[in-house]
């Protein structure tokens, strides 16, 4: 019941995604920051890293439009992805996207104003013939990547946002604050490794549930994991 209710969030967003579309683009974002004003992919980064602080990664898994379509993409290929590599490739494409981001700022002579509508006039993100251009390169290059590579394998490699929830996770970990997590009663299980199976971020698991927790930043509190278990060794809670 748990996961029809969060893949119907999902995809409900997934088909949102041409209105939504511009408060995650790191295009808007960068136009904006040339004349100075902070628009509302930018206001939305900082409150994904916000949100991630207490619910670490739950965005990913219950609301994210892209998160949605990777979903979809996982039903026609579940392979495990190789996520330490496909790391590198998202953090470069990251680090180049922040530098332009900053250098934007710099240039324009600092922030001037903040515009949650820059780009977005209407209020709804493709509104016109070239807008619909990118929505769909958006949306095919990520169920492209995701079929080529596997589970979530567009996140993995290129998404420009998940940096800003890892950080969040992070440091709420880090600062003890109260996060919404999997923890685990190592005893109970019999590492019959369904939990790694089901993981949709490839996740071992079956390993790091030996510690009693399950901190990798990669886990988007999906509880996947928790309900395949047999053994109920698995707990989505807040810590
Ligand atoms: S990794 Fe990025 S695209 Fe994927 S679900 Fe998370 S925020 Fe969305
Ligand atoms: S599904 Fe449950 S019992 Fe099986 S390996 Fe995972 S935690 Fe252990
Ligand atoms: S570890 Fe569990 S909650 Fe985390 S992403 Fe994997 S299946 Fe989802």
């Amino acid at each position: 019941m748990r996961q029809k209710v969060r893949k119907s969030f999902l995809y409900l967003s997934a088909l949102l995604f041409p209105v939504t579309l511009n408060y995650f683009s790191p295009y808007v974002s960068i136009d904006g920051a040339f004349l100075g004003i902070v628009s509302g992919s930018v206001i939305v980064f900082g409150l994904l890293f916000v949100s991630a602080l207490f619910l670490g990664r739950a965005w990913c898994a219950w609301l994210c439009p892209a998160g949605g379509i990777s979903a979809f993409a996982q039903t026609i290929n579940a392979k495990t992805v190789p996520v330490k590599r496909l790391k590198y490739v998202r953090y470069g494409i990251f680090t180049v996207w922040l530098s332009i981001l900053i250098l934007g700022f710099v240039l324009a002579g600092g922030i001037k104003g903040v515009n949650p509508l820059h780009l977005t006039d209407t209020g709804f993100s493709v509104d016109e013939p070239i807008k619909y251009l990118m929505y769909y390169l958006v949306v095919f290059t990520w169920l492209g990547l995701s079929f080529w590579l596997g589970k979530r394998g567009a996140c993995h490699a290129i998404c420009w946002m998940s940096p800003f929830l890892v950080a969040g996770t992070w440091l709420g970990q880090k600062l003890h604050l109260p996060q919404l997590k999997i923890k685990s009663d190592p005893n109970l299980c019999i590492n019959c490794k369904q939990c790694t199976k089901v993981c949709p971020m490839s996740i071992m698991v079956h390993e790091e549930l030996m510690q009693g927790v399950i901190s990798n930043t990669d886990c988007i509190r999906c509880a996947e994991c928790v309900d395949a278990c047999p053994k109920s060794v698995l707990r989505l809670n807040i810590h």
